[in-house]
């Protein structure tokens, strides 16, 4: 998940022991400054991912590689994670971990637990792209984010995602639409059905054809440029000859990974 403060957050926090974020181990690996509350080793195979995953977000999407620091908050226990995420950002809907971007940060929080390693590919993502192309529209951005959350090994395919899509649309509870999910500004009303279909968007995108690849990357210069750039569905309906034929690809293209995982 991925929030904007405005100008003079994140708050002042109460500057307790139960509040303070985490200071005790600071590793600085290539953009990412990682604070935790816990001992951790420089080259953990997490912080190596990390790192490698900025080449990664840069190669795939086109996208400049910049130096601005990602300040990566790691709270050992989930308790003073909490805490600390409700005293500094009252009102943000209470998640595993998350990214938030001011005027003049880029941060990451997170408490370590199983799932650390996606959370935090999905979080530094968000700090990758936000470093260089600040105005991508929200669904793009998590869509983006729940790709990249994937290790490369698994092509980058969702298994939960893709279970969720294919039954709903087997269903008939679910049929995809950018255009309805363009839509969508407001980050704490995103549902799974919605980061699952934007993930579902960017594979498709990144990962069935080269021209699908430019199609995303240049809109996401575009973007970078002017603010107001139009939608991704405007170039999709160009290039696939229609939104509904890009739909009905996607389908497709849901419906293959559907039987290459479970083998029908
Ligand atoms: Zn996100």
């Amino acid at each position: 998940m991925a929030m904007v403060v405005p100008e003079g957050w994140p708050r002042e926090v109460l500057s307790d022991d139960q509040h303070a974020a985490p200071q005790r181990t600071v590793i600085e690996a290539g953009q990412l400054v990682i604070h935790a509350d816990f001992p951790l080793a420089t080259r953990h195979r997490i912080v190596r991912e990390l790192e490698q995953l900025r080449v990664d977000v840069s190669d795939r999407l086109a996208l400049p590689i910049s130096d601005e620091p990602i300040h990566l908050y790691l709270f050992e226990h989930r308790e003073r994670y909490e805490a600390y995420a409700a005293a500094t950002f009252p009102g943000f809907p209470s998640r595993r971990a998350f990214f938030v971007k001011s005027d003049t940060s880029l941060s990451v929080y997170a408490h370590w637990q199983d799932r650390i390693a996606e959370d935090l590919r999905h979080e530094t993502t968000h700090g990758y792209v936000h470093a260089v192309a600040g105005n991508v529209p929200l669904w793009l951005d998590e869509g983006i984010a729940e790709y990249f959350e994937l290790p490369k090994s698994d092509r980058r395919v969702h298994r939960e995602h893709v279970d969720r899509l294919a039954g709903k649309l087997l269903e008939g509870t679910w049929q995809p639409d950018l255009q309805r999910l363009e839509a969508c500004v407001d980050a704490g009303l995103l549902t799974q059905d919605h980061y699952a279909e934007a993930w579902c968007w960017v594979h498709w995108l990144l990962e069935t054809s080269a021209e699908r690849r430019v199609v995303l990357q240049d809109m996401l210069a575009e973007t970078r440029r002017d603010p107001a750039a139009a939608p991704l569905s405007v170039g999709l309906a160009r290039s696939e000859g229609g939104l509904a034929a890009a739909s009905q690809d996607l389908v497709d293209h849901l419906l293959q990974l559907e039987k290459q995982a479970t083998g029908r």
